[in-house]
C-alpha cells in the first residue's frame, strides 16, 4: 500500500463502521481497516441487543443525547432497510422501598434526557402488564427494544460500500506516525507489513482504543484514556420460561452506573437470557464460570420469582471498554479530534461501552460533523 486515503477508520465494529456509512461518498476514499477476518467480532456480537431510551446517563453528556438521538435513529434503519427488531419496551422494577427514591430519580432523568414515554406504574399496573413479574413501582420505557445487530452492521457496510468504502480485513494497525498532511499507517496483513498515508485517522478500536491511541504517542494516562476491561456474563433460562414476560425487565440499578444491574432480556425469537454482572478483569477472556449461577439466580428471582435455580445456563459474556475503574463517577464517551495535542485529524472514540450499539449512528454523525470541520481546514 502506498497510497494516500482521505478517511482511514480503524475497527469494523458497529461504531467504525456506522461511521464509514455516514462519511463515504463517491469523492472521498474511506478505508476501514479491521485485524479480525471478519466484522463485528468483538465487542459488537457479545452485549444485550438492546435499544436502550436513554434513561440512565447523566444530562447533557453525549451518552445521553446520542443514546436518546440513537434510539430514533435505529428504529428509522430498521424501519427502511428492514433489520429485524422489536419495540417490546421496558421495565425498571423496584423491589423494596428503599429503591422507591432512586426511581424516581431514574425517572426524572430519563424525562429530562427527553426518553420518550416514560410513565410511573403502580404495583397493579405492573401485574396488568407483566403477571409474573413481582415489584412494588416500576417505571415503563416504551421506547426500548431489541435489535438484530450483526444485521444492522451488515447495512452499515452495505451503505458504505456502495458510497466507494473499502473495508481490510486481517489488516492490524501497529504504526501511527504524523505526516505533513495527515498520518503514515502501518498495518499488518496477509502478506506482511505495509504502509500508506491518510488525510483524517478515526480510531473505534472498542477495547484497544487506548494502546491504538498510544501508536500515535499519546499518554493515555496523562490524557485520561486508560480502558479497564470489564466482564458481563449472561445466563440462558430455558425454553419453558420463554413465555413468562413480554418486556425487558430491569432491577433498579446500583447508586453508581457502573452496569445497569443483571436484567432480564428476551431476543428476536423470544428466548429469555439473564445478565450481564460487573466484572473488572485484566485480560481478554469470554468465558462463563458456573460458579456464578447463584449470583444470577438470586438478582432474577427478586422480581421473577418462578424461576428455578435449574433453569440457568451459562451462555456468553462481553467485554466492557471502561474509562472507570471500579466504584469511582460514572465518565462518559470521549468522541474528540486531537488537535490540541499536536495531532489535528486524528479522531479518538474511547470508552464506548453501553449505550454504543444504540448510539452508533448518533456517534456517526457526530463525527460526520467533526470530519467536515476537519475537512474544511
Ligand atoms: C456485556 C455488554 C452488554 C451490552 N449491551 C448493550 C445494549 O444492550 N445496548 C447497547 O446499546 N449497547 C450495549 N453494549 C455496548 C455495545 O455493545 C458497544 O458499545 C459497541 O458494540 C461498541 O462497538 P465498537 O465498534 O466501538 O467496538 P468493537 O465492536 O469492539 O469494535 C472494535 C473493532 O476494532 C478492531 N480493532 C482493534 N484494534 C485494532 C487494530 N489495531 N487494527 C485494526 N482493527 C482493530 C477490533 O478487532 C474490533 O472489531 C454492551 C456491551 C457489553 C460488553
Amino acid at each position: 500500500m502506498s497510497y494516500k486515503a482521505d478517511i482511514t477508520i480503524i475497527g469494523a465494529g458497529v461504531v467504525g463502521l456506522a461511521i464509514a456509512a455516514q462519511v463515504a461518498s463517491q469523492d472521498t476514499e474511506v478505508y476501514v481497516l479491521e485485524k479480525n477476518e471478519t466484522f463485528g467480532l468483538e465487542t459488537s456480537s457479545w452485549h444485550s441487543g438492546v435499544i436502550h431510551s436513554g434513561i440512565y446517563y447523566p444530562e447533557g453528556s453525549l451518552k445521553a443525547k446520542t443514546c436518546v438521538a440513537g434510539n430514533r435513529m435505529l428504529y428509522d434503519l430498521c424501519e427502511r432497510y428492514d433489520i429485524g427488531y422489536s419495540r417490546l419496551g421496558k421495565l425498571i422494577v423496584a423491589s423494596s422501598d428503599e429503591e422507591i427514591g432512586e426511581l424516581n430519580t431514574l425517572l426524572e432523568r430519563g424525562r429530562r434526557n427527553r426518553a420518550e414515554g416514560l410513565r410511573l406504574l403502580s404495583k397493579r399496573e405492573i401485574k396488568e402488564l407483566e403477571p409474573n413479574i413481582e415489584g412494588i413501582a416500576a417505571i415503563l420505557s416504551p421506547s426500548t427494544g431489541i435489535i438484530d445487530s450483526h444485521a444492522l452492521m451488515q447495512c452499515f457496510i452495505a451503505i458504505a460500500t456502495e458510497s466507494g468504502a473499502q473495508i481490510a480485513y486481517q489488516t492490524k494497525v501497529v504504526g501511527i506516525e504524523k505526516a505533513t498532511d495527515g498520518y503514515r499507517i502501518s498495518v499488518e496483513d496477509r502478506t506482511g507489513r505495509a504502509s500508506f498515508t491518510t488525510r483524517l485517522l478515526i480510531n473505534c478500536s472498542g477495547l484497544h482504543c487506548d494502546k491504538v491511541a498510544e501508536l500515535a504517542g499519546i499518554d493515555t494516562v496523562k490524557a485520561g484514556y486508560e480502558l479497564h476491561y470489564c466482564k458481563g456474563e449472561y445466563f440462558s433460562l430455558g425454553s419453558s420460561k420463554s413465555k413468562l414476560v413480554k418486556r425487558l425487565i430491569y432491577p433498579v440499578p446500583p447508586p453508581k452506573i457502573t452496569g445497569v444491574g443483571i436484567h432480564l432480556t428476551l431476543d428476536l425469537d423470544g428466548r429469555m437470557r439473564l445478565g450481564p454482572d460487573i466484572q473488572y478483569v485484566d485480560s481478554i477472556d469470554y468465558t462463563v464460570d458456573n460458579q456464578h449461577k447463584q449470583l444470577f439466580y438470586d438478582s432474577a428471582r427478586k422480581f421473577l420469582p418462578s424461576i428455578e435455580y435449574e433453569d440457568l445456563e451459562p451462555e456468553m459474556a462481553g467485554i466492557r471498554p471502561k474509562l472507570q475503574k471500579p466504584n469511582e463517577d460514572i465518565r462518559d464517551f470521549i468522541i474528540r479530534d486531537e488537535s490540541d495535542k499536536g495531532l489535528p485529524g486524528f479522531i479518538n472514540l474511547i470508552g464506548i461501552e453501553s449505550p454504543g450499539l444504540t448510539a452508533s449512528p448518533a456517534i456517526a454523525e457526530y463525527v460526520r460533523n467533526l470530519v467536515k470541520e476537519l475537512l474544511a481546514k
